[in-house]
């Protein structure tokens, strides 16, 4: 798979600064680097800080990463920097007819009939074709409650798929997904194509926790006229109980797994373990390695199971 690519594009790492990242998320992180070293990409980072930011948390995320031998090829993009671009992405859209205000609670949505053959959870398309009159007074209803409508999508729910490195083909169907949240936050699958197709990303690699929403991003950078990235979405690491790893489970997060006298080169070690690289020749010691050692086409693509170390 190495130098298969043209030279020029890049990948990331894109954490949201919401706390210490878990051995999952790096395991993430440190695989994207490695694939963009492995393909002559660039490797950047962003900090997507619109929703659930814990003060100083993006720096020492990536403290983490410096320590690990991973630093960003540029600075990172800042997201609570660029909310001027995703205006404009939405400003793109709407003139060509694809964005309409939604009124919706959460509970309406739930409550909702669903349509006919759309999977639980896709937008039910009530605010799709209001009359202008229904709009004012749903407007009037939201503002007496201090909030504004969203903005989605239209999209008349259509399928669509990606190709992706380790899963084949992925297909879903594109709801009328949301732009903006009703509290003026620019949504995430908006604020993904709009700053991969800025920094020039080619080529995705992430947990496959997120391929599902892939379809409805790739269809979104077609709408802005973007070109679609590549896809790369790998197994994710999971508890005991067979669930995303999370904080809850003990010691997951580099910090506690360094105060539990884990080094750098432990670190190396469990990632060679978890990949199914740990039979292969020496033991990875530091980024390099893992570079030198990991094969994306024999990875193991089974999810692995974190045990946190116990702390006496
Ligand atoms: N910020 C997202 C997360 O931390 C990742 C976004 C992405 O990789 O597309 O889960």
């Amino acid at each position: 798979m190495t130098g298969s690519h043209p030279v020029g594009g890049a990948g990331r790492f894109a954490p949201s600064p919401s706390g210490d990242l878990h051995i999952g998320n790096i395991r993430s992180g440190l695989l994207s680097y490695v694939r963009a070293r492995q393909t002559g990409r660039r490797f950047l980072w962003r900090i997507e800080d619109l929703d659930r930011v814990k003060a100083g948390a993006a720096e020492s995320q990536l403290a983490v990463f410096a320590e690990l031998g991973v630093t960003p090829d540029e600075p990172p993009l800042v997201q609570s920097e660029r909310t001027g671009k995703y205006s404009a992405a939405i400003a793109k859209l709407a003139a060509d007819g694809l964005v309409y205000e939604c009124y919706c609670s959460r509970k309406d949505i739930a409550q909702a009939p669903s349509a006919p053959h759309a999977p639980p959870g896709a937008y039910p398309g009530t605010c799709r074709s209001l009359g202008e009159g229904e709009r004012e007074s749903a407007r009037r209803r939201l503002e007496a409650n201090n909030r504004e409508p969203a903005l989605r999508l239209r999209t008349d729910n259509r399928k669509h798929h990606i190709d992706d490195v380790v899963l084949g083909r992925v297909d879903a169907l594109v709801d009328d997904l949301v732009l903006r949240r009703g509290d003026g936050v620019f949504a995430y699958n908006l604020t993904v194509v709009v700053d991969d197709a800025a920094s020039g990303i080619d080529e995705i690699l992430r947990g496959d926790d997120l391929a599902s929403s892939a379809p409805r991003q790739a269809y979104l950078s077609r709408l802005l006229g973007e070109p679609e990235p590549g896809w790369v979405h790998v197994p994710l690491v999971l508890n005991e109980d067979g669930q995303r790893l999370a904080k809850r489970d003990g010691a997951v997060t580099y910090q506690q797994l360094r105060s539990l006298g884990w080094t750098v080169e432990d670190v190396f070690a469990w990632m060679q373990q978890s990949l199914g690289f740990g039979s292969d020749g020496p033991r990875w010691k530091s980024v390099d390695d893992m570079v030198d050692g990991v094969d994306f086409a024999r990875m193991l693509s089974a999810p692995t199971v974190f045990v946190p170390p116990a702390d006496s």
